[in-house]
Formats: C-alpha cells, structure tokens, sequence
C-alpha cells in the first residue's frame, strides 16, 4: 500500500528553469514518502512494489490531474500499463501542467487516438527476429530482449506491443533459444542487452545471462541498455557493479532525456558504474514539450558529460501508435543539432537519428556541410555558416594493407 502524506508536507520544487537552474544537481528527496524509513526508500524492491499504477493511486497523490491525464490514466491498462516509480513521481511538478517529467510518464488520452503513419512495431523488429525475443537487424551485432519488464513505463515506447505482457513462453526458454542462436551465428560479435529493461533482473539471473554469452568466444562486446539509472537509481548497488565489472567489455547506454532527471541520485547511480570501468553513453527521444528546445537540450547534454556519461544518440521518436501529442518535427531536431555542433564540446554531442520505419536501421540525420565537389576540391560549412575550401588528393582505393 501506498503511504501518502497531507499534501501540507509536500516539498515545493523551485519554480525557475534558467540554464544554471537546470544543470543544478537536486535530490528528488523523500517527498510525500517523506515518513518512510530511508532504509526502505533507498530499497529498489520497495520502490518497484510501490509503484503508482493505478488511476485511484494516481488521483490520491497527484493534486491537480487535467482531464486528459484522468482519461489517460483509465485507459491506460488497455494499451501500455501506467507505472511510475515513488522516486521518480517525486521529480514530478505538479504545480506546472507541461511538466516535461510529468509528460514522459503519465499517460494522456491523446494516447487512444492514431495519427497516419502510426505503427505497433515502427521498427519492424518483429520480423527481424531469426528466435523470439531477438533481433538481427545489422550483421554483426543483436538485439536481446530479456524481460518484458520496466522501472516506469514511458508514454512514448517503441515496444509498447510488448512490455508488460509476458510472452506465451517463459523467458527461461526463450533465453536458451537466443543464446542457441547466438553460439551457432559467429557474425554476431555484440550483443546488446534490452528489454524491458534489463537491470530489472536479479544480480543472479543477470549475471547468468552474462557468463553464458561471455561463454561464446565470438561474441567480443557486450552491452546493456537501460532506463535503471533515472528511474531506479536505488537499484545500482555495489553488489551489481561488483558483477557488471567481471564482464569487460561492458558498455551500458542510458536513457535520459531532460537535465531534470539528472539529480543527486542518478549522478550517484553512474557514478559507480563509471567507477566499475563501464563506458556510459546515453540515447535520448527528441520529445515535445520535454526536451525540443535547445537550451534544455544543452543543458543536458553537458550535465550528462559531468555525470560521465557520452550522448550517443538523439532519436526522432518512433511513430509507434498514439504518441503524436509527443512527436515533434524533423526540423524541430536538425535546428537542435544546429545549437550544439560546435558550439559545445564535441563529447556531449550525440548523433541525430531515424530508426527507419520498416526496419532499416537508425539513419543518421545531418544537415549538409559539404557544399560542392569536384575531384580536387571541396566546399565545406562550418558550424557558424562560414565557408572553407579543402583541397583534396585524387580519390584512389581504400588502403588494402592489414
Ligand atoms: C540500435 C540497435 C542496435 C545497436 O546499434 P548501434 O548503432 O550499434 O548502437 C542493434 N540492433 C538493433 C536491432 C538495434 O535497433
């Protein structure tokens, strides 16, 4: 059951949002939970039994839902569950309606509508999926989903077609298929760790998972991507990283996608598996209303450098069914490009990516800076719109050396 506080000891967050405003690392703090033994708060299997996720539970800790979000919350079962975490609800302004945490987990009745174009598996995973639960999409490298589970739902989700719902069979079995696959594909030398979200799993289930694939001498680099960090950084123990660092190398991608989620806890959270020697990249959805402005954008991107973490991808949101409320332009994304090649370390600029609707892999979105060709000279843009000649060597093939 949920503990819930008069909302007279309801801490105020600060209202300001200046760019100092937003790379400032602030606790979520204890908030409405603010009673509970820290102990108990600092417990990641208290906060995943305590999620909010149900409308009545929504309506008794949220003082000021919009009708949308109402509808948004009884709907939600139909389609993608609704489940936010005490720690991250706490991150949550209620005192501003477009909250750009608020938006990324509770759900809106925008959600029930399609738009053209929408789609159940936008990426086309489905049919990329040589065993259940595993995408070969590109040739050396897989795509593993180890459990149907999150910390939180976000609104957004590509693989809203399955997470929280159990597949027909186990994952037990489904995992003996995939590392089947696996042993007998020697192309795949990376296998990238999914789900759900696979910090969910136990540290024993987890590391199973790990030496049996680091048990397979051509898989090379492993990977884990995950929401863990920002929703649930209580569940990065030592314990956890004791394990992660024994499988070298291991690369976790994050995802985070405003400079609010950044707090005293998530920094924590990476701080110790950057300690465990485990390279961070970070992959956020360009989101409207979250974070399609590019002063938040940087922000967000340099307070990710001062947690250690690389931006890797910035992604154009998926056209996954009812989230065109959260959709933005492809415009929208370059003019934020625009704002920090170049102008901000090169470090904490991502990629700008479509995952192709169909299956075609993440496309790189770039505006041109190659201006003209010709066989000895090129017309190059820098980042403020000034102009530069490059003479180049006649073209011959690549080196053929080893
Ligand atoms: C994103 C993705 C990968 C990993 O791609 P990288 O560009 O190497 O990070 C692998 N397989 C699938 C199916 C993916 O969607």
């Amino acid at each position: 059951m949920l503990e819930v506080e008069p909302s007279s000891q309801i801490e105020e967050p600060p209202l300001s949002r200046s760019a100092e405003d937003l790379k400032e690392f602030v606790s979520a703090g204890q908030g409405r939970w603010a009673d509970l033994p820290a102990s108990q708060w600092q417990d990641w299997r208290w906060q995943l039994q305590n999620r909010i996720t149900s409308y009545e539970q929504l309506e008794g800790l949220a003082p000021n839902l919009a009708p949308e979000e109402r509808a948004g919350a009884l709907a939600a079962s139909r389609k993608l569950a609704m489940s936010i975490t005490p720690y991250f609800f706490n991150l949550i302004d209620f005192k501003d309606p477009g909250c750009p945490i608020r938006r990324q987990v509770i759900p809106r009745v925008e959600e029930t509508q399609s738009a053209p174009g929408e789609l159940t598996d936008p990426c086309d995973e489905d049919s990329h999926s040589p065993v259940p639960g595993l995408v070969h999409g590109y040739p050396d490298r897989v795509l593993m989903l180890v459990t149907d589970r999150c910390a939180s739902y976000c609104r957004y989700c590509t693989r809203s077609r399955l997470v929280g719902r159990a597949p027909t069979e186990s994952f037990e079995s489904r995992l003996d298929q995939q590392i089947d696959y696996i042993s007998r594909t020697p192309a795949v030398r990376d296998v990238l760790l999914s789900g759900g979200d696979p910090l969910l799993l136990n540290d024993q289930k987890l590391e199973s998972i790990l030496e049996r694939l680091r048990a397979i001498r051509h898989v090379e680099f492993l990977r884990i991507g995950t929401r863990v960090p920002i929703f649930l950084p209580q569940r990065i123990t030592k314990e956890l990283c004791a394990i992660l660092r024994r499988f070298h190398p291991l690369f976790i991608s994050i995802h985070s996608n405003h400079p609010r989620e950044l707090t005293v806890e998530a920094r924590t959270a990476l701080e110790r598996l950057a300690d465990a020697g485990i390279p961070l990249g970070n992959q956020s959805v360009l989101l409207r209303g979250v974070n399609d402005n590019p002063d938040v954008m940087k922000a967000h991107v340099q307070k990710l450098l001062m947690c250690r973490v690389r931006p890797y991808y910035l992604y154009q949101c998926d056209p996954v069914h009812g989230t065109a409320h959260l959709r933005t332009s492809v415009n929208t994304g370059l003019q934020i490009m625009r704002s920090l090649r170049g102008h901000t370390t090169g470090y904490a600029v991502p990629a700008y990516v479509i995952d192709a609707p169909g299956g075609g892999g993440k496309v790189p979105i770039c505006e041109d800076s190659v201006l003209s060709w010709t066989t000895d000279r090129i017309l190059i843009r820098n980042y403020e719109g000034r102009i530069f000649e490059y003479r180049q060597l006649p073209s011959h093939k690549p080196g053929s050396h080893q």
